[in-house]
């Protein structure tokens, strides 16, 4: 039984992360800096030539965030004012916002209850002949099953754009979140599983035309050559957070096992409490590699869990602050989900990041399991 109270989890730590890479990071700021590098520069290049190799893909476009990484690709796909796209209820807020500032529909749709993502039976209900795209969202560090995805698009001729925010490096049968579809984007937010420090994303394509499209609109229009092809805005990926994000993707799986691993301990702690249901473990599911962008299960009593481990100094999240899409009444949503709606009544992120040690989480789960009387 731990007396250790004292102990401090936060969710998530800043200022850690840094001091745990200071030298290096004060060595790559006098690098980029020293060479006056700041915009579209040799060190954001060599990170996209990076990422596309990593990846397998033919083009990755760096962007100011993901949120406008999904604006590009919707503007790029040529959605038309009223097209409706399918994506999951349970996301950030950023997915639909990116559909609407295209001229187009959001329309969320239910969760399965099992994993807690886009439910392949929740989309041909919605379809209508309106909808032109739907938009899986891979949260959580984990991928969709996009075999079924993927089949209902072809049947009905959709376009599959996926918000891949929270899951470089993510797998569903052996093949990367984010090259499923047409394209994608991905986010380096601090606190994603590849962050820089401060806003990032990427826009990632097989695709040629949508390629050019995106290389263009974040870019005040200019193709490769510098020669302006068409209106475009500014959302670029600063050179030096391009050059803090290449140093760490050259260890990333170092950062993916231990995410993983954490993981692997909250299981063994916590998986035999009835009063919660946590995420597959890493390895449970032969079709899924998960890279833990969160930790997030469901809790009996979650609001009194939630307050018990803060008095025990351990910092927990409620995702998207608890309110999912079709919840926004405030933004004309309508629709009813019983599994997205009992979800968030439940769901809670415990610490998950490589700041965290096996004693944290092992601090974590002392107290989750004290909670419930075990
Ligand atoms: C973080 C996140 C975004 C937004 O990414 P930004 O880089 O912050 O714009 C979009 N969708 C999901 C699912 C996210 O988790």
């Amino acid at each position: 039984m731990s007396t250790a109270a004292t102990r401090e989890v936060p969710f998530f730590n800043y200022r850690m992360a840094f001091k745990a890479q200071e030298e290096e990071f004060v060595s790559i700021f006098r690098d980029v800096l020293g060479r006056g590098a700041f915009i579209m520069q040799r060190d954001m290049f060599e990170f996209e030539k990076h990422v596309a190799e990593y990846l397998g893909v033919k083009h990755v476009l760096s962007v100011g965030n993901a949120t406008d990484g999904l604006y590009l690709i919707w503007r790029a796909v040529g959605l038309n004012p009223g097209d409706e796209v399918i994506l999951p209820s349970h996301t950030m807020l950023a997915t639909p916002a990116a559909v609407h500032f295209a001229g187009g529909v959001p329309v969320p749709v239910d969760i399965d209850p099992a994993d807690h993502m886009l439910d392949p039976e929740a989309i041909e209900p919605a379809i209508t002949e309106k909808t032109r795209a739907i938009c899986p969202v891979q949260v959580n560090g984990r991928t969709c099953k996009m075999d079924r995805i993927m089949a209902i698009a072809q049947k009905h001729n959709l376009i599959v754009v996926e918000d891949a925010a929270q899951a470089l490096g993510s797998k569903f049968r052996g093949q990367f979140a984010g090259t499923f579809g047409v394209a994608s984007a991905f986010s380096f937010y601090p606190a994603k599983v590849l962050g820089c420090l401060g806003d990032g994303g990427c826009v990632v394509t097989n695709d040629d035309a949508i390629a050019h499209q995106v290389h263009c609109l974040r870019d005040h229009g200019r193709d490769a050559e510098g020669e302006v092809q068409m209106w475009g805005m500014n959302t670029r990926l600063d050179n030096l957070q391009a050059a803090f994000l290449d140093f760490q993707l050259a260890t990333y799986q170092d950062i993916i096992d231990r995410r993983r691993a954490l993981a692997e301990v909250y299981q063994a702690r916590l998986g035999d409490l009835s009063e919660v249901q946590l995420p597959a473990a890493p390895g449970a599911h032969a079709d899924h590699y998960d890279v833990f962008q969160n930790y997030e299960l469901e809790a009996d009593r979650r609001d009194e869990l939630k307050l018990f481990l803060r008095e025990n100094g351990i910092g927990t999240l409620i995702q998207w602050s608890g309110t999912a899409v079709h919840q926004f009444r405030q933004l004309g949503f309508t629709q009813t989900l019983p599994a997205t709606e009992r979800f968030f009544q439940r769901g809670l992120m415990l610490p998950m990041n490589i700041m965290v040690s096996d004693d944290d989480a092992n601090y974590v789960c002392d107290v989750v399991r004290r909670f419930y009387g075990k």
